[in-house]
């Protein structure tokens, strides 16, 4: 058994797929002028390496201690916030909501039956006002 196969694939919390994209992610600051789109941005620091899953999902990042403390905590936090934006507009979770807030076919289909039979109790009170 090679050293790859008994080491154990780390999988999307996600998903559970196990291919990843390594991507470099920085944080920036701005506040001062430019004339040229984006030229008041600059980078704060050196860039975070963090594992994406195919599906979008980041791997929980390895930054060893290079890091500070404020930025362990700043990386942390914007994979927080990303992470709870993620869930909060996936479809199942909007379908979810939904649900909640409005009625489905078959309770509309029951309220449309109910109004129905309304109407012609009401209809037949026209017709015979003395019933
Ligand atoms: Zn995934």
């Amino acid at each position: 058994m090679s050293e790859q196969t008994r080491q154990k694939r780390l999988p999307c919390r996600r998903c559970g797929g196990t291919h990843f994209q390594k991507a470099a992610f920085r944080q920036y600051v701005g506040g001062t002028y430019s004339a040229s789109p984006g030229g008041e941005l600059y980078e704060d620091g050196p860039p975070w390496q963090i594992l994406v899953c195919l599906c979008g999902e980041p791997l929980v990042p390895h930054v060893g201690r290079s890091l500070t403390l404020e930025q362990r905590k700043s990386l942390e936090e914007s994979l927080n916030k990303a992470f709870h934006f993620r869930r909060q507009t996936e479809l199942d979770t909007i379908r979810l909501r939904l649900l909640e807030e409005f009625p489905s076919r078959k309770e509309l289909e029951k309220l449309h039956e109910s109004v129905d039979t309304l109407m012609n109790v009401l209809q037949n009170l026209e017709k015979d006002p003395c019933k």
